[in-house]
């Protein structure tokens, strides 16, 4: 992994470095006994599961079982290689790196494609907005945009082109670059002819929308058909630079604006977020062609608490935000959603009534998140008729039963109780017996599992015995190397029953062959497989003694033994059954056998 830097550089940047101080850049953190805790940038969650200790310089997460060192944490967050990690935490520990050129060619290759591929949209990217911008052949596109409400100010932000209506404009101009047909191909740009192998444009006769990442580079594009050409919309296909459920459209524009504002507006697509902006709504961001991802909702998080939904009016619109709504009030943000009138999209609603009105009426305006429930569940109801009344009042009530401040719980029953000219008193009355229901439905489930909350996650699937031996082996060959050296030997040439244990302790007597000192974030680096990585994490972060006194030590060596053994019990006893109907002699070799190994549990 660490071909092109050496090892004592990548040490030395770790040591520099206090993963406390880097993680806390993305996540907030709160001291809590020994380690700092914090809501999981990896998966959406309300309580901190996510862990960072100093002492050992790594991060574990309970809920999801995210884990690792300041390398693994940056590679995650930012979406990374591990060199591209590197490369950014030695700038910040003020580190300067000499670059080795003797490299894993593979992953040399694999980061010159990524390159290619970059380069490559960086260039169409101006290109095409010079021949929208600055030429003949694309007059006609541009007064297409500028009819439709476009601003040159707008079209030179989002930096939007048009692509030729020709078969091979783009093969050549990349060809003449060097770029690699095959590599281009990959990146999503040409297409290549099943019947002679030649290549063709992806894109012809559009309005080309460039698709940046959140550093602001092109990595995708979205072409707009100017007449009646089937798609309207035209997408790059997924690629290693492109994925659409970790991109947010205009996130590296809207960043400065959201911070600013403590608020985001999210559109359900980048023409709506165009438009918005020339509305002046700065903070918007969209999806693209995709709902809203885990993976969006983390890199929300790290920047934003609040947010506006403005999709679509129209049903598909109003139910899609009912889903994003749930999923991000789920992962603890204010939610609003805007509302516009039937069928309206944003777009379209600037268009019509202009712009101010839209900050006004839709934005400003917007509903609580349990202000768009009282419409939400209205739909497909007749309030004139009793049975939809009833069921809608009980509906809202539930919801209202899920507030956590009593001003709001109050606020919204009166609305209720006004709209419906219903007693307030009962009203609560019944909110109460919902709320106090629930409660005690979640008490019960809780006493039958009263732990904190990693405990719980870990407990949820009860492992054997020799499972729970063989972490806490690991644990203390982990921080004692003379320990690991003592258990290799006590196993007496066995192996860890789970495979995975086994590959961990491999690797670790094979980092204690030229690492005198124990030190799990070291060892972190070393390792190359995620997944074990995120086990090593997982183990260092169980509540062990300092100290492994020799009792201990034997009875979980003895677990991982006898777990064998009763494998191997399993196997004679079968063999038996064979022997005892066709071999005598040998079913009473191997039933000594079978008494030998239960002697020796
Ligand atoms: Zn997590």
């Amino acid at each position: 992994m660490a071909d092109r830097i050496p090892e004592e550089k990548i040490d030395q940047i770790r040591q520099a470095l206090d993963i406390v101080e880097v993680v806390s850049d993305y996540v907030g953190l709160k001291k809590q006994g020994r380690n700092y805790f914090g809501l999981c940038p990896f998966h959406g969650e309300n309580t901190p599961s996510f862990s960072v200790s100093s002492d050992k310089q790594i991060f574990h997460c309970f809920g999801c079982g995210a884990g690792g060192n300041v390398f693994s944490f940056i590679m995650d967050i930012e979406g990374i290689s591990f060199q591209e990690a590197v490369v950014k935490l030695a700038e910040r520990a003020n580190i300067e790196l000499e670059m080795n050129v003797t490299s894993n060619l593979g992953e040399k290759k694999a980061s010159k494609e990524i390159q290619a591929a970059k380069d490559a949209h960086e260039l169409l990217r101006k290109f095409y907005h010079h021949l929208l911008v600055n030429t003949k052949e694309g007059q006609h596109a541009l007064e297409y945009l500028l009819e439709r409400g476009f601003t040159k100010e707008s079209i030179d932000k989002f930096q939007i082109g048009y692509s030729l209506n020709s078969w091979d404009f783009v093969v050549k101009f990349l060809a003449k670059r060097d770029f690699s047909p095959e590599w281009m191909e990959k990146a999503g740009l040409i297409i290549k002819r099943e019947k002679d192998g030649t290549y063709f444009d992806r894109f012809r006769d559009r309005i080309m929308f460039p698709i940046f990442d959140r550093h602001g580079q092109t990595i995708a594009f979205s072409g707009r058909s100017l007449g009646a050409d089937e798609p309207k919309y035209l997408n790059s296909p997924e690629t290693a630079i492109f994925n659409k459920s970790k991109i947010l459209y205009n996130f590296h524009l809207a960043k400065p604006n959201i911070k600013k504002l403590q608020h985001a507006v999210l559109f359900e697509g980048f023409a709506d977020c165009i438009a918005a902006d020339r509305a002046g709504v700065e903070n918007g961001i969209a999806t693209m062609g995709t709902s809203l991802t885990d993976e969006h909702i983390a890199i929300l998080r790290q920047n934003v608490h609040s947010i506006t939904i403005c999709y679509d009016s129209d049903n598909a619109g109003i139910e899609a935000a009912f889903r994003a709504g749930n999923l991000l009030d789920d992962a603890g943000f204010q939610v609003k959603v805007a509302i516009m009138p039937d069928g309206f999209d944003p777009d379209e609603y600037i268009k019509t009534f202009g712009p101010e009105k839209f900050r006004k009426d839709v934005i400003d305006a917007s509903y609580t998140w349990m202000g768009f429930k009282f419409l939400y569940f209205r739909r497909g109801k007749n309030l004139q008729n009793e049975g939809d009344r009833l069921s809608y009042i009980e509906q809202i009530i539930k919801e209202i039963s899920k507030l956590t401040k009593v001003v709001e719980k109050d606020h919204y029953l009166r609305q209720l109780a006004t709209e419906f000219s219903l007693s307030l008193d009962s009203l609560k009355q019944q909110e109460k017996q919902i709320y106090f229901t629930k409660k005690r439905k979640e008490k019960s489930n809780a006493t039958k599992n009263r732990k904190p909350l990693y405990i719980q996650n870990q407990a949820s699937e009860l492992k054997p015995a020799y499972y729970t031996a063989e972490r806490r082996l690991i644990a203390h060959m982990l921080k004692n190397r003379d320990t690991a050296y003592k258990i290799q030997e006590l196993l007496q040439g066995n192996t860890f029953n789970i495979d995975e244990h086994q590959a961990i302790i491999t690797y670790l007597l094979g980092y204690y062959e030229d690492h005198l000192e124990p030190n799990v974030s070291a060892f972190l680096s070393y390792l190359q497989d995620d997944n074990l990585r995120k086990m090593v994490a997982t183990i260092e972060m169980m509540p062990i003694n300092d100290e492994l006194n020799e009792q201990e030590l034997h009875d979980y060596i003895k677990q991982v033994l006898n777990h064998k053994k009763m494998l191997k019990i399993k196997e004679k006893e079968l063999e038996l059954k064979e022997a005892e109907r066709t071999d005598f002699k040998k079913a009473i070799s191997i039933l000594e056998e079978i008494k030998q190994l239960r002697n020796s549990l």
